[in-house]
């Protein structure tokens, strides 16, 4: 029986809150280990929770806000000093390689000149970089597949990605604002793993407000592409307001409007399908 078993990485956002990494999620499937978004402390959290990092095969990335990516860096030079064995294959929007240009290669030339001029090999290191296309598989491997489909945000080239897996659909979404596109790609996915920025109210007051879901469009989402398990992610509204049980009372609100299991993430959090 081929398992899927998804871990929460990170389940917060943009600020430091030390209950919550930035946003980062971890799929495991027969023969693959795939990280989606790289964020604040993500590489702490895959060993805390038991993954190697040099043993992740590929990291997808929904896009180039700092807060998806900013521990990307780490992440590779760790695997290289960890021992990777073959090549990171990398997935992201349009700008990647750039962004590796500089945050990686530029930025660390001393480190990695230093290393290299002691005998390391570079192997480890140099991946392969995929700048993905609209509205195509962009891996495939054994059973699985995975699609990518481009939504509205902030104006950033911004993808969401889908797994087919023989156990299962899981999207998991990037920061986003609601599309009618989303119904189909989303359909029948048996865990949808959704941004939840803040609730309405909340949004309205802020100028990048409407790039988010809300509790409501996170429900319509849900109801119309037929889902069976949503979990909210990217709780930026936790991050203004104190109060206690705020994202819970998110998952409330979207409960009242659909009839699926809803969950708040929580970092370590796993959900096995099989
Ligand atoms: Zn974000
Ligand atoms: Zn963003």
């Amino acid at each position: 029986m081929s398992k899927v078993i998804f871990t929460m990485i990170g389940s917060g956002a943009v600020r430091v809150n030390v209950n919550r990494a930035g946003p980062s999620q971890l799929v495991q499937t027969e023969g693959n280990l795939m990280l989606f978004d790289c964020g604040r402390c993500a590489v702490h959290n895959i060993e805390r929770f038991g993954y190697k990092v040099h043993e992740i095969g590929q990291v997808f990335l929904t896009h180039l806000h700092f807060d998806h990516v900013c521990d990307l860096p780490y992440f590779m030079l760790l695997s290289w000093n960890n021992g990777r064995k073959t090549p990171l294959q990398i997935y992201g929007p349009p700008g990647l390689e750039h962004f590796l240009q500089h945050a990686l290669w530029e930025a660390y030339e001393q480190d990695i000149a230093s290393r290299t001029g002691h005998g390391k090999s570079l192997d480890g290191l140099t991946c392969e970089v995929n700048e993905i296309p609209d509205g195509e598989i962009v891996f495939e491997s054994g059973e699985i597949r995975i699609g990518a489909m481009r939504t509205e945000h902030g104006g950033i080239d911004n993808f969401n990605y889908r797994l087919d897996t023989p156990a299962g659909r899981v999207v998991i979404t990037s920061d986003t604002q609601y599309s009618d596109r989303l119904i189909s790609f989303c359909r029948d996915a048996a865990l949808l793993v959704c941004e939840c920025s803040g609730t309405r109210a909340f949004l309205d007051q802020k100028p990048w407000g409407h790039w988010h879901m809300t509790p409501e469009t996170v429900a319509e989402l849900a109801t119309r592409a037929g889902v069976k398990k949503v979990v909210i992610k990217h709780l930026v509204i936790e991050d203004f307001y104190k109060e206690t049980g705020i994202a819970e009372k998110m998952a409330h609100t979207i409960s009242e409007r659909f009839n699926g299991r809803v969950m708040v993430g929580m970092d370590g959090m796993q959900i096995v399908l099989e």
